[in-house]
């Protein structure tokens, strides 16, 4: 399936036809561009790693989206994990992706990486699964595990907490975000983006159902496509928004029906809000988002890392000088515009946000795109 699904020749015929298409409904319909969004950072590395963008008539402008959960997770939380592994008898646990991200705090902040270079207790996991294991391995000492990510990771939490699986020295930071709200907010408070399409993210989905994207169309007028991640699925959401664009009447379509249902995986969905409520929560260098955090329900407050300490969620000045993420995160900006991509900031010695995960813009950026 994925080969057929990056097949050269289908991928210049929807090209072509994306610009035929597309001319037509700009001579039509009036304006010198058609602006589409890729919420997901995944889709983001199908462009860049494929060249779709260089397949596109210079008419049409694919902007990257908020899609990298890693960007825009708050220094404090990062602040406060590097403190708390320092502690007696307590380990941190943090996923691969979100190692390197730094804080807020002093000239040079510091990351879960940085800490545990200096002796801080911190271990990488692949999943909340392998946190169970650490901490029912050695039950004498407190485990912390950062959980980062959209509505795709939430589960893997949920559900063994629901179960009760999870042991009573693992607490959970929940640094979770939802997607559908950041969409909300990027057209509410940021109409500059000017946004004529939307390709909504394939894996969050496959969670929340493709229902949950219906207000793009219904609410801001504009048209939304659920799609997959080979370059043809990409190829052809972008095709069926120009198609929708020629139609004048916006919609909701699910290009990736052959995985994201309308109502999405209930299993999940019910295990989610069993353990999670939605909150307004901050999103780091944007602000805070109405609805659009996951903290513990009560009853699931004794695994809570906040609730454990005492502590309070705190919003600090988390934008690093001269780093320009909070753009690159909300489509106002492109990596290529920040003064320090690939001078101080690089895969290898990230200094903003946006280039520590592999969901990241800048790293994709930096990591696909040629003569670098
Ligand atoms: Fe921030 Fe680095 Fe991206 Fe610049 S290249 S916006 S410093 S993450």
């Amino acid at each position: 399936m994925s080969m057929q699904l990056r097949e050269r020749g289908l991928a210049v015929k929807l090209a072509e036809r994306i610009r035929e298409e597309s001319k037509r409904v700009l001579s039509e319909h009036g304006g010198d561009e058609i602006r589409i969004m890729n919420f997901c950072g995944t889709h983001e590395w199908t462009i860049t790693h494929y060249g779709l963008r260089s397949l596109m008539p210079p008419w049409i402008n694919l902007i990257a989206g908020p899609g990298c959960p890693v960007c825009i997770t708050p220094g404090y939380y990062i602040d406060v994990l590097v403190d708390v592994s320092f502690e007696k008898d307590t380990v941190v646990l943090t996923y691969g992706d979100a190692f390197k991200l730094p804080g807020s705090r002093g000239k040079q902040p510091r990351s879960l990486f940085h800490a545990k270079a200096m002796g801080g207790n911190v271990k990488v996991v692949y999943s909340f699964r392998d946190a169970i294991t650490e901490a029912a391995r050695e039950p004498g000492r407190r485990h912390v595990f950062l959980a980062v990510g959209f509505e795709t990771t939430m589960p893997s939490t949920a559900i063994p907490l629901a179960a009760g699986e999870v042991p009573g020295n693992l607490y959970v930071l929940s640094a979770y975000r939802l997607t559908p709200p950041i969409m909300r907010f990027l057209a509410e408070a940021h109409p500059e983006v000017r946004l004529d399409g939307v390709i909504a993210p394939g894996h969050v989905s496959t969670v929340i159902g493709a229902e949950a994207w219906r207000f793009i169309a219904d609410e801001y007028g504009i048209p939304v496509v659920v799609s997959g991640f080979e370059p043809l699925d990409v190829l052809l959401s972008i095709y069926m928004i120009i198609r929708n664009l020629a139609e004048g009447k916006p919609r909701l379509m699910n290009e990736y029906s052959r995985v994201v249902a309308p109502e999405g995986n209930k299993y999940a969905l019910n295990a989610m809000w069993e353990v999670y409520e939605a909150r307004d929560s901050y999103w780091r260098g944007i602000g805070v988002v109405p609805l659009s955090g996951a903290v513990h329900r009560p009853r699931y407050s004794g695994h809570d890392f906040f609730e454990s300490t005492g502590l309070r969620e705190t919003v600090t000045d988390d934008k690093h000088p001269g780093c320009i993420c909070d753009k690159v995160v909300l489509g106002l900006a492109k990596p290529t515009q920040c003064p320090l991509f690939m001078k101080a900031c690089t895969p290898g010695n990230p200094y903003g946000p946006c280039m520590v995960s592999s969901e990241g813009t800048c790293r994709i950026w930096a990591e696909n795109t040629p003569l670098l």
